[in-house]
């Protein structure tokens, strides 16, 4: 299983597994899981629980991620960030709406690019926190397997588009991750039921998954060992959370609590919240609960608690109805409903589930991990270690692009099958016409306008004839993790270009559109350009653990250690200034075999932590 590598230089051993882990990045709780002994196992921590908060704190000196970080809503809420998933891939228009849902700042100057968070002074993007995640759940595994991993599959939405998907893959490789695969939530849990082992089986499986802030209903159907979704449906902004605070709203009402001191007041607010989800958690099992804050006893009864959610329950419903809708079933139809994600804990959803699909749901397994273990089990797959199982996902919006009058053409249309590849022809509508210029959307609406952009560039070339006699066939090709590639050519004059469309996050449109150029002129400037930033990143990281090394061990370090470990720090600094890369490079391996033997010199493990990660 793992690879052992010495360092000849400084006799080092390294150990390095051929695992590929699997990975639920969820809104409200995340976790790792992987294939022990040919079982999908989660990893549990330290406090033997294998859920980590989706939630980063951030204090001037470190990052907290987890349990740790989930403390500090309460006594420092502006600097504790969850919910980040939330934000992955979306522009600030697109969570304008619901900005006050979060205590921390969520800023933008421009509508149209990406939301970055503010903490202090800093800015961060969604994918840099949610790479604090993963880095986290990567030091977890990393430590039971004592090995250093790095090839992970990690799970999103059915709904998630390919912004989105695209942002979590550059999460994973944030945090050191090769990210193989970008898997569907309710394929992976299916996967973890083992539903479709028997090829002789056709079934067709609904996959209820009421997380903390979201709910999703897939339809699967799952035959010869493929696993395809038919429909999607849901509410990003309905969970456990609106559990959570439907108590609390009775409890303001009930216990005649001030709004204005829940407004001035965070971290009374977030004690309210917390406790609220304790109560909520218990009455999973027990009928009654209270407790006391601040001298004040609150109290709420399982009766009352099910009258409170109950509209929240039935909505999820309607979305369970508006999916089969899609799938064009009968809910007659659906052999198995799989339960995922916490607040299936609550029996009142269960029952109510259980009694809309007129079956008892399938709830063996723990809802919190399963789709870890179906990432695992995914994972595994992809490492070559199971028999070969198809995985056949659906687009969930579709993809076309901008025709005459700013309309949308639909391409790919949604739910359509993933890999999916399509076709058309168009022409010019200009005499001597030979620049056309492609604008890709995604979106339902029949005006662009409506719909989201995600990128346009322009045929040159094409040869001057009269409007309507070039012929310009476009493909769009969907591969299996969503992410789009967009070919044009004119079939007179074989003029051709092709775009790999990522998502527009942290640029502005026209950046966006110069870079899609640019791809397309110079695939290996683009080439070139990625892995600078990627080691300007890589260099900046070394430079701040290094910083924040030398803080850290000022009392062990001898003065000329401390002054040459700056000085390489710096002359690292002033080539991430620069663009050369292989500058870059050079500066951190010279900071690295510097430093190195003061680490091993240093008998704090601490020490050895706060440098691990940076070997090149
Ligand atoms: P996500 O997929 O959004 O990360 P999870 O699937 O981890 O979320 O679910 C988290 C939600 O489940 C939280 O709202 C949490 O309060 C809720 N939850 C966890 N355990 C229970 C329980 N025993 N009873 C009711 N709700 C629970
Ligand atoms: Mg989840």
């Amino acid at each position: 299983m793992a690879k052992i590598s010495i360092n000849m230089k400084e006799g080092d051993v390294e150990k390095e597994s051929d695992v590929i882990i699997g990975i639920d990045l969820g809104t409200t709780n995340s976790l790792v899981a992987y294939i022990k002994d040919g079982k999908a196992v989660a990893i549990k921590g330290s406090n033997k629980e294998a859920l980590v908060p989706s939630i980063i704190h951030f204090s001037k000196e470190d990052i907290l991620v987890g349990d740790a970080a989930k403390e500090k809503l309460i006594s420092d809420p502006s600097n504790t960030i969850f919910s980040v998933k939330r934000l992955m891939g979306k522009s600030y228009g697109d969570v304008d709406k619901v900005k006050e849902l979060f205590s921390y700042s969520i800023i933008d100057d421009d509508t149209e690019s990406l939301v970055k968070i503010k903490v202090g002074e800093k800015y961060y993007t969604p994918i840099e926190l949610s790479a604090e995640i993963l880095k986290e759940l990567k030091k977890r595994i990393e430590k039971e397997l004592d090995a250093k991993v790095s090839k992970a599959v990690i799970t999103v939405p059915a709904y998630f588009n390919d912004a989105q998907r695209q942002a979590t893959r550059d999460a994973g490789k944030l945090a050191g991750l090769d990210v193989l695969r970008i898997v569907n939530e309710p394929t992976a849990a299916s996967l973890a039921y083992g539903i479709g082992q028997d090829a002789e089986i056709e079934q067709t499986i609904a996959v209820y998954d009421l997380g903390g802030g979201t709910f999703d209903i897939s339809i699967l159907k799952i035959h010869i060992g493929i696993f395809e979704v038919l429909s999607t449906n849901g509410d990003t902004f309905l969970g456990g959370d609106d559990f959570d605070r439907a108590i609390v709203n009775y409890w303001i009402e009930k216990n005649k609590i001030d709004e204005a001191k829940i407004a001035s007041d965070k971290s009374f607010g977030q004690s309210l919240r917390l406790m609220a989800e304790r109560a909520k958690k218990q009455l999973s099992t027990t009928d009654s609960f209270s407790a006391t804050l601040d001298g004040v006893e609150y109290s709420i009864d399982k009766k009352t608690f099910q009258d409170l959610i109950q509209p929240l329950v039935e909505k999820t419903i309607d979305s369970c109805k508006m999916a089969l809708k899609d799938a064009k079933l009968d809910k007659a139809a659906i052999d198995h409903v799989v339960m995922v994600g916490g607040s299936t804990r609550v029996p009142l959803v269960n029952e109510s589930v259980g009694s809309f699909f007129g079956k008892p749901v399938n709830n063996s397994l723990d809802p919190d991990e399963v789709v870890a273990l179906g990432a695992a089990i995914q994972a595994d797959v992809l490492a070559g270690n199971q028999k070969d199982l198809l995985l056949l996902d659906i687009t969930p919006l579709s993809l076309g692009i901008e025709t005459v009058g700013g309309l949308m053409d639909t391409i790919i249309p949604r739910n359509n099958k993933v890999p999916a590849r399509a076709g058309r022809n168009y022409t010019t509508s200009v005499d001597g016409q030979t620049n056309l210029k492609i604008a890709v959307y995604q979106g339902e609406r029949d005006l662009i306008e409506h719909n989201r952009k995600l990128g346009e560039f322009i045929l040159k070339g094409i040869p001057p004839m009269p409007m309507g006699l070039p012929k310009i066939e476009i493909q769009f090709i969907l591969n299996a993790d969503g992410i789009l590639t967009v070919k044009a050519k004119e079939l007179r004059s074989n003029v051709e270009q092709e775009i790999e469309i990522k998502s527009s996050y942290g640029l502005s449109e026209e950046e966006m559109a110069l870079m899609l150029l640019d791809s397309i002129k110079n695939a290996e400037s683009d080439m070139n350009a990625r892995v600078l930033l990627e080691s300007r990143n890589e260099g900046n990281n070394v430079y701040k653990s290094t910083l924040r090394f030398l803080a850290q061990n000022d009392h062990i370090l001898t003065d000329e250690e401390k002054a040459k470990t700056k000085d390489f720090a710096e002359a690292l600094n002033t080539t991430i200034q620069g663009d050369d890369k292989d500058a870059i490079n050079q500066a951190m391996e010279a900071l690295n075999e510097y430093t190195s033997p003061i680490a091993h010199k240093a008998m704090d493990l601490n020490i050895k932590d706060a440098l691990k990660g940076k070997k090149m």
